[in-house]
């Protein structure tokens, strides 16, 4: 299924006119499909075969309470990495049971909140973090299930930014001081090694980083065996990634080979938490044009959607596909997509080749399901954009635009400075 294709020159979402959502809820706004986000979860969790998994899925990709209801109710968990997001997935009616809680900085509150909830795991990121959570659960008489997060010290070859496995990186702990970790995490009195994790990074394109974290694993998990530690499961983390442009990814299916082969022959439960590959493709940011300009050395669109809306480009370099919603005009032009954003970094697409069309005609962003809406702010008090589920010939709105006052929400004038005006 192709869940935004072109019927008669107009881009639909499923059996719904981007133009006719862009009508009614205004731009910019994220538009998602609901069959596209099943088909992801659906093929993870396929390609995981038989053999007993979990698919946790990455709540901070897309985190709308709709996406995750309609995820909770395939089955999916989900992996978070703030109190805010279990509280997220909890309002969504997630089941805390298949809730796995990443992240190198929980604080007490947020420990507290898991352990409270009843969650599966907590992936700890350091000694200091394990005796935190050990005094904490025992304080609150529980025994907190954990995981030791890894470092496997693997090159990912993906963006600085989201390479999570390199030495330098600050996630999890060394694999070489793993084992003496688990021996001192197995004498807390308030924890249970239940499991051990890793996660590699994010817009990974091929197999072997994850296949060489799963081997780094696996002699570590043999060496646990033997020193009689009970584990449960091997949680390999997320980062497979999708094709933006050119990129040529892995299946679902080769992933999950490639874990399975590094990991090797093993009845441990295997945890993942992919997030991108399920959401990336399921949604689109719909802009409008507003101005064409000429600079010295440029020609410049600008549209309604900026930075603030969607960071990757401005944070990444990312390179998102850029198209029409109406019918592509004949004749092209090479010019910078620009936001309103008040930063020279605020461009969507530098040099794109696109259409020549007047102001006033809608874009659609490609694949901006995931860390799209997730990483939008309020950057220059602009009101975040809203979001709508398309499902078949109806939509939803799953999110409204926010208004002024979502703006200026919690802030407060002192009184004296009222006084003082007068
Ligand atoms: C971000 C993240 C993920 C999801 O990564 P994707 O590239 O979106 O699949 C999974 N696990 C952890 C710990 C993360 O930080």
């Amino acid at each position: 299924m192709r869940p935004f294709a072109r019927h008669r020159g107009e881009l639909y979402c499923e059996g719904v006119p981007l133009r006719r959502i862009a009508g009614e809820v205004g731009t910019p706004a994220y538009v998602y499909s609901r069959a596209a986000f099943e088909e992801g979860f659906t093929a993870v969790d396929r390609a995981l075969g038989k053999a007993p998994h979990l698919v946790c899925y990455s709540v901070k990709a897309c985190g709308n309470l709709a996406v995750l209801a309609l995820l909770s109710g395939l089955g999916s968990g989900f992996d978070v990495v703030s109190g805010g997001e279990l509280s997220r997935v909890l309002a969504a009616g997630g089941d805390p049971a298949r809730v796995v809680f990443s992240g190198v900085g929980k604080t007490e509150d947020e420990i507290a909140l898991a352990l409270r909830e009843g969650i599966l795991c907590l992936n700890a990121e350091s000694e200091e973090e394990l005796s935190v959570i050990s005094r904490v659960a025992t304080r609150m008489r529980r025994r907190a299930a954990v995981a030791l997060r890894v470092n496997p010290g693997v090159q990912a070859h993906t963006h600085p930014h989201v390479a999570t496995a390199l030495p330098e990186s600050k996630f999890g702990v060394p694999l070489a001081r793993a084992r003496r970790i688990c021996r001192d995490a197995a004498r807390l009195p308030g924890v249970r090694l239940a499991g051990i994790t890793c996660h590699v990074g994010s817009q990974i394109v091929s197999v072997a980083p994850f296949a060489a974290a799963a081997g780094r694993l696996r002699g570590l998990l043999a060496a646990l065996e033997r020193d009689g530690h009970p584990i449960e499961h091997v949680d390999l983390g997320g980062g497979l990634g999708v094709a933006y442009g050119r990129e040529r990814p892995p299946t679902p299916a080769a992933w999950a080979l490639a874990l399975r082969r590094g990991l090797g022959p093993s009845k441990l439960r295997l945890v993942v938490e992919p997030g991108r590959v399920i959401a990336a493709n399921a949604g689109v940011l719909v802009t409008r044009l507003l101005y064409r300009k000429r600079g010295s050395a440029r020609a410049f669109a600008v549209v309604d959607a900026g930075m603030n809306d969607l960071l990757r480009p401005a944070l990444y370099g990312a390179v998102h596909a850029i198209e029409p919603v109406g019918p592509p005009a004949a004749g092209s032009v090479t010019l910078d997509v620009v936001g309103p954003v008040c930063e020279s970094a605020d461009a969507l697409r530098r040099r794109a080749r696109v259409p020549d069309l007047p102001a006033g005609s809608l874009w659609a962003v490609r694949a901006a399901g995931a860390y799209g809406f997730s990483m939008a702010s309020n950057y220059n008090s602009r009101p975040r954009p809203p979001e709508v589920l398309v499902s078949g010939r109806r939509f939803w709105r799953i999110r409204r635009r926010e208004r002024p006052a979502d703006l200026w929400r919690g802030e407060v004038i002192p009184e004296v400075l009222h006084r003082e005006r007068r």
